[in-house]
């Protein structure tokens, strides 16, 4: 178990643009650990991803996954993925409410709105080319981690200030937007 420490709102490192990943750069042993250490790191966290620039690392590389999530009771489940260089195209408009948490941003959570339909293109650690259209709950999770690759935080995307707080205090029902 190798968790490492999660970067929080305010570090500049969390603002900058992650660098592309090369397909050599997967073969190294190094890479290897990486994303070892990332799913380590989400689980410990109990987050439901991670983007490689929450651990300080500026590349390109995301991990999804989470069963029965704590933070987030009652969604579903999120199957375990590496997405290297992912690329999203919205295909849906902005619209779908979802109260947002992250793990550089503890404690707090905040109504953003997204495309609720996507398609994410990416390549896996054995770079396996991949596309996918996905909708719903996965669609807004995956967004949420490949904005950390451009340094975008959810706190960016809040369409209203007044619907962001935290976690223990403010009320997250009866504020769903159409
Ligand atoms: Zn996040």
């Amino acid at each position: 178990m190798a968790a490492r420490k999660v970067l929080k709102l305010g570090d500049p490192v969390l603002r900058k643009i992650s660098q592309e990943i090369t397909e050599d750069e997967t073969k190294t042993k190094e890479f290897k650990k990486l994303i070892k250490d990332m799913f380590d790191t989400m689980k410990f966290e109990n987050g439901v991803g991670l983007a490689a620039p929450q651990i300080g690392v500026l590349k390109r590389l995301v991990v999804v996954g989470v069963e029965n999530s704590e933070r987030y009771p009652g969604t579903p489940d999120i199957e375990e993925k590496i997405l290297i260089n992912p690329v999203i195209t919205p295909l849906a408009p902005v619209g779908a409410g979802f109260w947002e948490g992250c793990l550089s941003v503890p404690g707090m959570r905040g109504l953003v709105e997204r495309p609720n339909k996507i398609k994410i293109e990416w390549y896996d650690e054995k770079w396996g080319q991949h596309s996918e259209i996905i909708e719903g709950y996965k669609a807004i999770v995956y967004q949420h981690e490949c904005d950390h690759l451009d340094g975008v935080l959810y706190v960016d995307r809040l369409k209203d200030t007044k619907l962001f707080g935290y976690t223990d205090v403010i009320d997250t029902q009866g504020n769903e937007l159409d």
